[in-house]
């Protein structure tokens, strides 16, 4: 955030930071209490799905118990009726999917413990909402990256290792289920219908998403052709390798013919996996005229030149 941020000895300084944990109930009072917010926007999370199979505790912790924090320092200050609360919900709910695709009134099938945290703290934002009448509501978001994408999503690890490869920084990508299917959308477009949710008259629930979907594999392919590599898939299961058919262009100097990029290691297969999500963002189009506009595929070229940049100054050094 280094763009925004503004040294708090300027005058008139409006970007301000404050130590904040969701695990920590004092001190999110003490900061909705200092600040009076008219709008909050719960983006904090464990959000790593496999890592919550890791850290499940911690992880109900933060993501149901710290959002249930956050509305009841809202009620107990007295700010139901000024404070708009905004829930970051996940597509992980519908984990293994009752319906395709999935829109606002699908059932919920939670696959991992993080899943099931955002469950809790849906549900609680809901409540809230009904008991108490505060202007609380969730956005149902399906997978949503950009380059700042942290280094362990199968986005960001695709774009940033295959930038690597092509300049001889590592020696293979690793991956587990490439034939999982997402609907990948641009954080940006994203954020946008996070505030425009929080403008409307009444507080409501919506899925954003982008009606399309791709498997991992497609991701690795158009990550791969933007660096001018162009790839064979051959094996199956756990000994399915990706080579190099043809390179153009000289973003992969460190590349040739024949080298294998791509290779499964089981320690990336989830105890339960979420093998399709599929988003209907209609009610999102219809109520808030909101669209998407970046492709996913935009999106990936942003991403893998973003690392391209990174991985050229680093191969320099
Ligand atoms: P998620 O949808 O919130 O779990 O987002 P991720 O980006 O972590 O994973 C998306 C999909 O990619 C899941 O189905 C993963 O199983 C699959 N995947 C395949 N290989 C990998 C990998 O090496 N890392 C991650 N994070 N996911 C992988």
């Amino acid at each position: 955030m280094d763009h925004i941020y503004q040294d708090p000895h300027v005058d008139n300084a409006s970007f301000k930071l404050h130590y904040g944990d969701l695990t920590d109930t004092s001190n999110l009072t003490r900061i909705l209490q200092e600040v009076q917010p008219d709008e909050v926007y719960n983006l904090g999370a464990q959000s790593h799905v496999a890592v919550s199979f890791e850290a499940p505790e911690y992880t109900a912790d933060v993501d149901a118990i710290g959002t249930l924090r956050l509305l009841e320092a809202i009620r107990f200050l007295g700010l139901e009726e000024k404070t708009k609360f905004y829930q970051a919900s996940t597509s992980e709910l519908y984990g293994l999917v009752q319906e395709t695709p999935q829109r606002e009134t699908t059932p919920f099938y939670p696959r991992s413990p993080y899943a099931v945290a955002k469950m809790y703290a849906f549900w609680i934002t809901v409540n809230y909402r009904e008991a108490y009448g505060m202007y609380a509501c969730n956005g149902i978001l399906f997978n949503h990256e950009s380059p700042r994408r942290g280094e362990t999503f199968v986005t960001r690890k695709i774009t940033r290792g295959l930038a690597n490869l092509a300049q001889g920084l590592e020696s293979c990508l690793y991956l587990g289920n490439i034939d999982a299917l997402r609907d990948w959308g641009h954080a940006k477009d994203y954020v946008r219908m996070q505030w425009l949710m929080l403008q409307q008259e009444a507080p409501e629930d919506f899925v954003i998403a982008t009606g399309l979907q791709y498997s991992v594999r497609q991701f690795v392919e158009w990550s791969a052709a933007e660096l001018g590599i162009y790839l064979e898939f051959s094996g199956s299961g756990v000994e399915e390798i990706a080579t190099v058919a043809a390179i153009e262009g000289d973003k992969a100097p460190a590349l040739k013919p024949g080298d294998v990029v791509l290779r499964i290691d089981p320690r990336y297969f989830r105890p339960a996996e979420v093998e399709t999500l599929l988003g209907d963002p209609s009610k999102a189009k219809s109520k808030l005229g909101w669209a998407p506009e970046i492709s996913t595929q935009e999106m990936c070229a942003e991403m893998v030149a973003e690392d391209l940049k990174t991985s050229r100054r680093h191969a320099l050094l």
